[in-house]
């Protein structure tokens, strides 16, 4: 029907090698990486052989360069993707605490990122969409808001599909304006990829099953639920769960798991996967992801997790 396309933004990616306390004092980092969650989403699809694209904005930097470049040799469309002179490349300071919990740094509002706009590029290109995918992340950009509502509208129009992965992060809720726009994209999607508490959140109930039931009964197809290193499950309309364990890797970096986890799902769906099959390679991809610092630089071929899946054990 036409491509996979996600609009929001994209980042470099700067961490803090060590787990401690914060940014209060010198430390070694690592970076910069390419990053942004709808840019690792719409990397990892690319990568899998899926037609996809993303609506975006980035600085006339290196930091820029370094995202474009990257996406446009792994196959992604980056024709709508805006390069301004005036703003900077968005950016994100990660650092990990003891209990595995993360902080962000963002600069997201004032940088390129924030300028996200309905240009002709992105007009052109919402049209001609398959499906949209979008990242709760930048649903907290007035402009990226915008396109999104109306890439929804006018894809669904069109016949074709929506996915939401809610990844709310607190560092980014200031206004309003994310949540209302985040439960009109709910009331609509076909498939949900909640982690965690996004799952209660997104159902207003704080019981997995009730809030699974609530939700397929709203009119969700699918609601694939990630659980880190417990794996993952599926939930569909009239169909049986399923549940599959996580591979049996060793975590270097957490970051982009869920990104990479839902673009292999959606893909292997749009690719005619059935929905154990798709689970599976999404635990693959998300699995293979952390393995590897920075959150882009773990994403898969389809190929790639086909051999992981046989060759790797699960807990
Ligand atoms: P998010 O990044 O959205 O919070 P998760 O942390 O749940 O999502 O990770 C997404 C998926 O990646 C998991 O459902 C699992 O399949 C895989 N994954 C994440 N962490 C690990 C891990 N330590 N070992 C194996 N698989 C993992």
């Amino acid at each position: 029907l036409g491509p996979t396309i996600t609009v929001g933004e994209i980042l470099v990616e700067i961490m803090a090698t060590t787990v401690g306390t914060g940014f209060l004092e010198p430390q070694s980092l690592a970076g910069p990486y390419p990053s942004g969650a709808p840019a690792i989403f719409i990397d990892q699809v690319a990568r899998m052989g899926g037609a996809a694209a993303i609506i975006a904005g980035v600085g006339d930097d290196d930091f820029g360069r370094l995202n474009v470049d990257r996406l446009r040799q792994d196959g992604v469309d980056v024709s709508a993707i805006a390069i301004h002179e005036d703003w900077p490349t968005g950016s994100a300071f990660v650092r990990y605490r003891p209990d595995g919990a993360r902080d962000f740094v963002f600069n997201i509002a004032r940088s390129a990122a924030g300028q996200i706009g309905l240009t002709s590029a992105a007009e052109a290109l919402v049209r001609r969409a398959g499906h949209v995918h979008v990242m709760g992340t930048a649903l907290t950009i007035p402009g990226a808001r915008e396109v999104i509502l109306y890439a929804v509208e006018t894809v669904q129009a069109r016949g074709g599909s929506v996915s939401l992965d809610p990844n709310l992060r607190k560092e980014l809720l200031t206004d309003d304006g994310a949540l209302d726009s985040f439960n009109q994209v709910l009331a609509t999607a076909d498939l949900l990829l909640p982690s965690g508490e996004e799952l209660f959140t997104a159902a207003g109930r704080a019981d997995e099953a009730a809030a699974v039931a609530k939700l397929l009964e709203s009119g969700m197809g699918e609601i694939v639920l990630k659980r880190g290193e417990q794996g993952a499950s599926f939930f569909g309309r009239g169909l049986p769960r399923i549940d599959c364990a996580a591979f049996t890797v060793d975590e270097v970096d957490p970051t982009g798991a869920g990104d990479c986890f839902g673009a292999a799902y959606l893909t292997c769906r749009r690719k005619g996967m059935a929905p154990d099959a798709a689970l599976l390679h999404a635990n693959a991809a998300g699995a293979r992801n952390v393995t590897r610092l920075g959150p882009m630089e773990g994403v898969s071929t389809l190929a790639e997790l086909t051999t992981f899946i046989v060759e790797t054990p699960r807990r």
